[in-house]
This record gives structure tokens, C-alpha cells and sequence, in this order.
């Protein structure tokens, strides 16, 4: 799932399989992180509208920082397959627990909500669902369709989840063409047991690694959280995994507490060890990089896939 916490949610009910962890103390952010609070008309109007058309969105729903932001350029982050998750991540503010009932209509309303913000690109992204036979991949596939045929201007970037053992969901969602294919690593590979009990590293990789061996033109995307115990090495040895798998771009942002519940917050890393990290990223070769405290996965997604497009029509250039 996606990975943008921020913001304390005192609802233990929503994390049922947490309730037993220990405490884990939330220590004051410094002044980069500081956000300010939601509010602008244009962020009720968004938030109007995922209401009116009962949508969810990984913006609330796992208490994003960057809100009042990106919802008052009317970007939000649309999550399909229902509220509740089937793993139990220790990072991520997401529900778990039973899931809902697939909703055969919800991809008709993110198109219909695509059209009605005029959107030029909108990232869809789920919740895990290990429940169903096809992980959600079928749904992701009639999501996309909905979206050309309601909005064929708008771009499409999804956000998915790993599709552990569910053979034939990668291929699904690859068949119907989404613009941008980003699946988050989410950490190195050391904290995998820790931070993402129910996944596997080399399978994540390899999932980015098969979408280009699937449609070698489709732009691929991953993302880090970094400050959740990881050293520089690993993160660099992330960035090498990343491009063996061919990957073109490169998200890095602050992981960030959302209860005393979930995994402490080792440290929290300067902007200066960022712009590094970017640096590091780009001579690595990925065609873009964003690593910033507040880089999110789906932060800014519209203006970066136009720019992930110019650096691939630049590379191909020089290379002609
Ligand atoms: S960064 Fe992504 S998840 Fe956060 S508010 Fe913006 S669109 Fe939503």
C-alpha cells in the first residue's frame, strides 16, 4: 500500500492487530515538516465531491500531511477495493481487518470523478486484498477502462499492491495500459519482517522488474520511506535493486508516526541528506528522482509524469 502517515489518529479500532505492541513515544517534528492545516474552498470542493461520489482516498484515510495541498490543486489519491486492508503493515494508518464487499460501481465513480475535476492525471491505489482470488486486479483493470472512457485526456497512474500469489494479477493490470505503474518497496530489505510482516522484498522487485518485461514502454515508479531505522548503504543498495529492475522513477519521503501503536520513528533525516539521496538517485540513472521530507508517492504525480515523459523524449534524443 501507499505509505503517505502523518497525522496521529487516535483510533485504535482501526488497528485491531496492534493493540498489543508496545508504545512507541511520537516525538516532535521539526519545523520542515511542519504543514499548514487544511481548509482552502477548493480543498472542500474536492473533499465535497469524494464524499458526494462516496469514494476513498488514501489522503485521509492514511492522514497524509500534504492535504490541504494537493486537494486545493484538486489531486487526490483515489483508493479503490474498500477502506479496510488485509495485511497489517506497522507503518501505515490504512484500517485493517475484514474487508468490505467489492463495490462493482466504484470504477465508474473515480471516473466520474476524474471528469467532473478535469483532471489531467489521477492516481489510483488500493488496499491490500489478499481475500479475493485476483488481489483486486480486475477491478484496477475495469477502474482504468472506466477512467479513458470517461475522461480520455487524463493520464493514468496506479499505485498497486504486490498481488502475492495471485498468478495472472500483474498481467491483468498491465493489459488494461495505465499510463504510470508504481509499486512501493516501502523499506530496505532488513526491515521487511518489521515494517512489511506480510510481504517480500525480491517479490516487489520483481513485480516492477516483470511490467517492463510486459510493456517495456509503460513508465515504472517506486517509493521509499526512509528515517525507520535504514542506513545510507541500504538505501543505496535499493536504488542498485531498483534500476536492475529497470525502474524510471524514484520517490523518497520522511516516514512519519501515526500512532504511539506503529513503528517508531527512528530518526528523522534532514532535507540536505535528501537532496543527496537524489543525487545519488539521478547518477543511478533513474530517469527522475523526488526525495524530499514530504515526498509522498502520489506528491505532485501530475507535474512529475510530465517531466518523467520529457526525460525519456531528452534520453531518447541523445541517444539517436
Ligand atoms: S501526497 Fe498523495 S496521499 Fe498525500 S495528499 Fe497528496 S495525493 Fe493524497
Amino acid at each position: 500500500m501507499s505509505s503517505p502517515s502523518g497525522i496521529a489518529a487516535p483510533h485504535s479500532l482501526r488497528h485491531p492487530e496492534k493493540a498489543r505492541r508496545l508504545d512507541n513515544p511520537i516525538p516532535r517534528k521539526p519545523d520542515w515538516l511542519r504543514v499548514k492545516a487544511p481548509g482552502s474552498p477548493e480543498y472542500q470542493a474536492t473533499r465535497r465531491l469524494m464524499r458526494e461520489l462516496s469514494l476513498n482516498t488514501v489522503c485521509e484515510e492514511a492522514g497524509c500531511p500534504n492535504i490541504g495541498e494537493c486537494w486545493k490543486q484538486k489531486h487526490a489519491t483515489v483508493m479503490i477495493l474498500g477502506r479496510v486492508c488485509t495485511r497489517a503493515c506497522t507503518f501505515c494508518n490504512v484500517a485493517t481487518g475484514r474487508p468490505d464487499l467489492l463495490d462493482p460501481h466504484e470504477p465508474g465513480r473515480v471516473a466520474e470523478a476524474a471528469a467532473a475535476l478535469g483532471l489531467s492525471h489521477i492516481v489510483v491505489t488500493s488496499v491490500d486484498r489478499d481475500d479475493l482470488d485476483d488481489g483486486g486486479a480486475g477491478h484496477f483493470a475495469r477502474t482504468i477502462r472506466a477512467i479513458r472512457a470517461a475522461a480520455p485526456g487524463t493520464t493514468i497512474e496506479v499505485l498497486t499492491p504486490d498481488f502475492l500469489h495471485k498468478a495472472g494479477a500483474l498481467e491483468t493490470v498491465v493489459a488494461a495500459r495505465p499510463d504510470v505503474f508504481n509499486h512501493n518497496l516501502e523499506t530496505v530489505p532488513r526491515l521487511y519482517a518489521e515494517v512489511r510482516p506480510g510481504a517480500r522484498y525480491f517479490h516487489s522487485l520483481r513485480l516492477l522488474d516483470q511490467v517492463k518485461r510486459l510493456d517495456a514502454a509503460m513508465f515504472t515508479k517506486s517509493g521509499i520511506m526512509v528515517g525507520l531505522g535504514e542506513d545510507k548503504t541500504e538505501v543505496l543498495q535499493v536504488m542498485d535493486d531498483l534500476r536492475a529492475a529497470e525502474v524510471d522513477f524514484l520517490t523518497i519521503g520522511q516516514y512519519l508516526q501515526p500512532t504511539i501503536k506503529h513503528h517508531a520513528i527512528a530518526r528523522f533525516v534532514t532535507p540536505e541528506e535528501f537532496n543527496t539521496y537524489r543525487s545519488f538517485a539521478l547518477g543511478k540513472g533513474f530517469l527522475l528522482a523526488s526525495a524530499s521530507p514530504l515526498t509522498r508517492s502520489s506528491y505532485h504525480a501530475g507535474e512529475d509524469f510530465a517531466r518523467l515523459r520529457a526525460a525519456r523524449a531528452a534520453k531518447l534524443a541523445a541517444a539517436s
